[in-house]
């Protein structure tokens, strides 16, 4: 079976230092824990930026510190920075990332209710991110919130938007969101062009059988303090950990771990 490439999400929009200490907040931080989860055995780290508050946001001067220190001290891992909306909405200011011309930005093509409010993904705004990633050759990461988003995704290919191989990041298990159920897991994976890369994030108590599923189906794997605060019930895990785990389990399977030059040559970057 082909190797498995691990991506982590280390930070995202919500969580905070009181919800989990090892969440990394700073810049500074964010690197330290990119490079640890690297040695652990990711080879694609997922950003994004918080401010000097900690609150989320898209400032693309803190994208931008983080991309440099990061390349500088390990040029070879793969950072994923987020075009996301809960640091704002709008062309404007959800491009903010590709500025810093990272090797993968995410693109979510479709609309989610969120519990906190409705993350919206209108087809003009998705269309605007795919053209910018183009023009400065940054790969999306397709993020898949429901059954819908693969079509938009498709026809964005159609347009002659995204370059095959397609990579698809199924998030699964989220409230609102499609269930990490193992029927809708292939329904998805029926619904890709040929040639497609897919990994498969679980959200809180779904990360754990989300990665199996997707270590078992082919898939790769997205794990990471954004996605999930715990180790397991009550223990509050760190993103090496959430890493290692997912490195024990497919060692255990003969999944191989993909260095970041094997998930080059596998997502087409
Ligand atoms: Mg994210």
């Amino acid at each position: 079976m082909k190797k498995l490439i691990i991506c982590c999400a280390l930070t995202g929009s919500l969580p905070t230092k009181e919800q989990n200490p090892h969440v990394p907040i700073t810049p500074d931080e964010i690197v330290a824990d990119a490079l640890a989860v690297y040695q652990a055995g990711a080879s694609i780290v997922h950003i994004h930026a918080r401010d000097a508050q900690g609150k989320n946001c898209h400032d693309r001067g803190i994208f931008q510190e983080i991309h440099t220190k990061l390349k500088a001290q390990a040029p070879e891992l793969i950072v994923q920075l987020s075009t996301g909306g809960r640091a704002g909405q709008g062309f404007d200011s959800r491009n903010a990332c590709l500025f810093s011309n990272p090797e993968m930005a995410s693109l979510c093509t479709g609309s989610t209710n969120f519990p906190t409010g409705i993350y919206a993904n209108d087809m003009e705004l998705v269309i605007q991110l795919a053209e910018m990633m183009k023009q400065r050759n940054i790969k999306p990461e397709l993020e898949i919130f429901d059954t819908n988003m693969v079509g938009a995704a498709v026809t964005l290919e159609q347009m002659g938007l995204l370059q095959p191989p397609l990579y698809f990041d199924f998030v699964m298990g989220g409230r609102n969101g499609q269930s990490a159920d193992i029927r809708q897991l292939g329904y998805l994976v029926s619904m890709l062009p040929a040639g497609s890369q897919w990994c498969a994030s679980g959200i809180a108590a779904n990360q754990v059988n989300t990665m199996l599923m997707a270590i078992a189906a082919g898939g790769h794997v997205r794990v990471g303090l954004e996605d999930n605060l715990y180790l397991r019930r009550g223990v509050k895990a760190t993103n090496v950990e959430l890493v290692e785990r997912v490195v024990r389990i497919a060692s255990e399977v003969n999944r191989e771990i993909a260095t970041p030059a094997e998930a080059r040559a596998m997502l087409g970057l």
